[in-house]
């Protein structure tokens, strides 16, 4: 079975070691640096074998090289961005399964962001990594791509199964619930969940994960009716 090993890189970063518990062997997802991996990877002895990058950004990339060149991990990435991903080695498409060792995921193209970021669906361990597309209680910033191709990314994230768990790529969920809370006050299961995230915060504990299920009935943007609405709900956040 697959632990996942939350790592706080640069000011609200995250980084994931996904290690399988049965060989020790591990992948990261989106090294935003190499020095807080490599001290989680000597303390739990495990051998890192892939480096999964869900985008080109220098906060989910910056740990490749040296951690390639450290542990002779391969890098993973979408085709589309291989000329942005550094240093990366295996290429992968839309819908594409791909398996090595026990790791098995699903890869889905969510464009928005940026144009090519993909998250990594471990569908037998029901976790997603969504990288900048979808946070807890929000949504990333549209850099690259439109409101349709964020909207048609988030609307993917709906389609799993309820209990799947998300790790995202920042720990942004506080500030994310104050705007949920402004524009959706009487969502008592929102209530509910800003209590729990502040109780985290408070003891500096990570907010992820989070669960589709959760983000369904908490996160406004998962939340908009339509486009329209989604769009509208985009351009408020961005100057919230
Ligand atoms: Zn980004
Ligand atoms: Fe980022």
């Amino acid at each position: 079975s697959m632990e996942v090993e939350i790592i706080s890189c640069l000011k609200d970063n995250y980084s994931y070691l996904v290690i399988d518990k049965g060989n020790n062997s591990a992948c990261v997802v989106d090294p935003s640096e190499s020095e807080p991996i490599i001290e989680v990877i000597e303390k739990k002895k495990v051998n890192l074998k892939f480096i999964l990058n869900t985008h080109h950004h220098y906060d989910h990339v910056g740990g490749n090289e040296m951690l390639k060149k450290k542990f002779g991990a391969k890098i993973i990435g979408f085709k589309n961005d291989k000329n942005r991903i550094p240093f990366v080695d295996i290429l992968l498409e839309d819908n594409e399964i791909w398996k090595n060792l026990n790791f098995e995921f699903k890869v889905f193209h969510i464009p928005g962001h940026t144009s090519g970021h993909i998250c990594f669906y471990f569908y037998k361990d029901n976790i997603v990594f969504s990288g900048d597309t979808l946070f807890s209680l929000g949504c990333g910033r549209i850099f690259e791509g439109t409101y349709e191709q964020m909207y048609y990314s988030l609307n993917k994230f709906k389609e799993l199964p309820k209990e799947t768990k998300v790790y995202c790529g920042h720990e942004y969920t506080l500030q994310n619930s104050v705007f949920c809370a402004t524009y959706d006050k009487d969502n008592d299961e929102l209530n509910k969940k800003i209590l729990e995230v502040k109780s985290k915060r408070d003891r500096n504990l990570p907010t992820i994960p989070s669960t589709i299920g959760e983000e369904l009935a908490c996160n406004i943007f998962l939340r908009a009716k339509n486009l329209k609405d989604f769009s509208k709900l985009r351009d408020l956040k961005d100057n919230f």
